[in-house]
């Protein structure tokens, strides 16, 4: 038995944002299994080496800041050049700083929103520059639970994923008409490095079980199935939706 030719993304060239570990490596190793030309991205060289090496296939490397424009716009005409068009973008770079909203520095502000939206709106639209000129390319926004709802402490987080889920339909809307599909995909709570102090936390960690009708944590490869799906022809005319891969987790009180 073989997969649906409608879930074929063979041979289409890749740029993960933030994919030096966690749920940005995870996903690129699912695009690179899916057989994607993939770049990773990230600020550290070394590191994004030695992840590349444990991917399978075509694995590229581009070190650039995401939130920082110039470098965004070198970044990534360099890779297109060395590599060839980007056919997907993933925005996945990400951070959280946890703490009491009054208590919360302005720099503190800025970094997350700079790290979690303004990266979005530069990396994405560099990449649909191009990709609206050639007429095709697919997006996916890493958005979170959180671009639904919030706790206490993450407030600035939670603000930047709901705007990231309007910047993704806002991005559908202006640049479906030209062939770019827009769409994000929703973690709910994944075992990562963002995510260690929780994990560690044994009370917050038994309530999270508690909360998943999955009745666990998720794990970084529960993502791959719906990336692969939304960067596929299979999703060509889905636009605009926020795909939540929680383990039911936002569905239930
Ligand atoms: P990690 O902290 O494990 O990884 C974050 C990645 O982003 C790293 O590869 C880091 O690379 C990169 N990064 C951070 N800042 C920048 C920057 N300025 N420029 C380039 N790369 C950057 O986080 P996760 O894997 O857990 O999270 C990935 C995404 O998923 C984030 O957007 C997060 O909000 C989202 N998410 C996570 C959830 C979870 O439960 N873990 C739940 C919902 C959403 P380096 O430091 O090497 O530059």
């Amino acid at each position: 038995m073989t997969a649906h030719p409608l879930f074929d993304i063979g041979g289409r060239t890749a740029l993960v944002t933030g994919s030096s570990r966690g749920i940005g490596l995870a996903l690129a190793r699912g695009l690179a299994e899916a057989g994607c030309r993939v770049i990773l991205n990230g600020r550290d060289g070394d590191r994004l080496a030695k992840a590349a090496a444990g991917l399978p296939g075509e694995v590229h490397t581009a070190v650039f800041d995401v939130t920082d424009g110039p470098s965004v716009t070198a970044g990534i005409a360099e890779a297109e050049e060395r590599v060839g068009p980007l056919d997907i973008l993933v925005n996945n770079a990400g951070m959280q700083l946890r703490a009491p909203l009054l208590e919360f520095a302005d720099a503190d502000w800025h970094r997350v929103l700079d790290t979690n939206l303004t990266s979005a709106f530069l990396v994405g639209r560099e990449a649909a520059r191009r990709m609206t000129e050639r007429g095709h390319g697919k997006i996916v926004n890493i958005c979170s639970l959180q671009s639904e709802v919030v706790r206490p402490g993450i407030a600035p987080y939670a603000a930047t994923k709901g705007a990231l889920k309007m910047l993704t339909k806002g991005m559908c809307a202006d640049w479906g008409p030209y062939g770019v599909q827009v769409n994000g995909l929703g973690p709910g709570y994944i075992e990562t490095e963002l995510t260690r102090p929780l994990v560690e936390d044994e009370a917050f960690s038994t309530w999270v079980r508690g909360r998943t009708p999955a009745g666990r944590w998720g794990r970084t490869e529960d993502l791959v199935g719906g990336l692969l799906f939304l960067a596929s022809p299979a999703a060509d005319f889905v636009g605009g939706q926020i795909l939540y891969v929680d383990g039911g987790m936002a569905s239930v009180l």
